[in-house]
């Protein structure tokens, strides 16, 4: 049981009725936006009357939010050919190594720069790595890595591609959600 509505500054609101909640509770998270939780028969205005009283506080949070994914400023031209560069270096060489561990075969790998994803398998085998993977902790760009070499097999996310990578890269949904976190410039 749910309802929304908009207010003017902070947008969306989410008001969802909970069996299990004791009391309004109200949340701002970052990416998911605001939420006030409510008893079963807490009225939704009363969401919203709790909602209003703490307007300020939301604002706040959201400023904050707003700064924590705004943190990294943007790289200039310069920045990206050196890390283009450093890519080239490293990326490719971590690639074979994850795939001569793993026994995958690749076509070619390319260094790439595009905002839109991390990496990308084709039907041919041929493994495109975006150049921002350089900035990412070794983690995940091996997370990264070998999500595009499990691809080689299972080109869609289906459950036998997600069996695959877990065995090769444990806790690698934790490792999807975190990825979230970083920018693509
Ligand atoms: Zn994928």
């Amino acid at each position: 049981m749910e309802k929304t509505f908009t207010d003017p500054q902070v947008g969306r609101v989410l008001l969802r009725k909970n069996p299990r909640a004791r009391r309004i509770t109200l949340r701002v998270s970052p990416g998911k936006g605001v939420s006030v939780t409510l008893p079963l028969l807490a009225p939704y205005r009363m969401g919203i009357r709790f909602f209003e009283s703490r307007k300020d506080w939301v604002l706040e949070m959201q400023e904050k939010q707003r700064w924590r994914l705004k943190d990294e400023p943007q790289p200039s031209p310069e920045d990206i050919e050196a890390m283009r560069a450093e890519a080239k270096r490293i990326l490719p060489v971590r690639l074979a190594e994850l795939a001569e561990d793993y026994s995958f075969t690749y076509n070619r790998v390319r260094i790439k720069h595009n905002s839109s994803n991390w990496g990308s398998c084709s039907r041919k085998g041929n493994i495109n790595l975006n150049l921002n993977l350089v900035r990412l902790p070794d983690e995940l760009r091996d997370y990264v890595l070998l999500h595009e070499l499990c691809h080689l097999k299972y080109p869609d996310h289906g459950q036998g591609f997600h069996t695959l990578l877990e065995s090769l890269c444990p806790d690698h949904r934790r490792k999807e959600k975190e990825l979230r976190k970083y920018r693509i410039f």
